[in-house]
């Protein structure tokens, strides 16, 4: 299979790097499924290509609405690994003129309000940093679609259930995507509440 043969804008497909040829197993599983609105669990390692699974089809799907303000949003548990989704994540979104931000923890929030006057339509977020923009009314969820839980099972470990739950009951009815390295009980009891049960399960 190749990228070209997963319904994706040829814009995006040309911001890929090229390196990259092939769609790897999440990818050719999960980019369909996202594409056609469903909510996906995903049993997905590091360097499986679980970045660009979501953020492709998410990104195809933001461009093709009407919204003016924050469309998706992918939460993360490490600044780490914010930074490095919104970096993989920017050439895509610039190819489709949309523009991503990032939030976390750890930086000087005022900043992160500066930047975010513009409004992004894609941010990439650890929860207690995105719980506290958004009780600021920096964001608003008001028109967000989609919503990633990257790294679920660390998020879980680091003990952001609470800062999790809260934000997705700030947000409106939408897609739901769950990626994740192991599936403990307390995560297929997360996936339970917040995924349709219509969600596609890749393991
Ligand atoms: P991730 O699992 O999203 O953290 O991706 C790990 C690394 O794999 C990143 O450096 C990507 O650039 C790379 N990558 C993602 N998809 C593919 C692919 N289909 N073929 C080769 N490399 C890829």
């Amino acid at each position: 299979m190749l990228f070209s043969d997963l319904s994706l804008s040829s814009a995006l497909l040309q911001a890929l790097p090229a390196m990259i040829t092939a769609p790897s197993r999440v990818q050719q599983l999960a980019i369909p499924a996202i594409l056609n609105g469903q909510d996906v669990l995903a049993l997905a390692q590091t360097g499986s290509g679980k970045t660009y699974a979501y953020g492709l089809p998410i990104l195809q799907r933001i461009s093709q609405t009407s919204a003016l303000s924050l469309a998706a949003v992918v939460i993360v548990p490490t600044r780490e690994l914010a930074q490095q989704v919104a970096q993989n994540l920017q050439p895509l979104a610039q190819s489709l003129g949309l523009r991503v931000e990032h939030a976390c923890g750890g930086e000087a929030i005022e900043c992160q309000i500066e930047r975010l006057t513009t409004p992004a339509k894609i941010l990439v977020a650890t929860p207690g940093r995105l719980l506290a923009l958004a009780q600021q009314g920096v964001v608003t969820f008001s028109q967000v679609q989609s919503v990633v839980l990257d790294e679920a099972d660390r998020l879980l470990d680091m003990g952001f259930i609470n800062d999790i739950n809260t934000l997705i009951s700030m947000m409106p009815v939408g897609q739901r995507l769950l990626l994740s390295a192991t599936m403990p009980a307390v995560l297929n009891e997360l996936a339970q509440q917040i995924l349709s049960t219509t969600h596609k399960r890749i393991e």
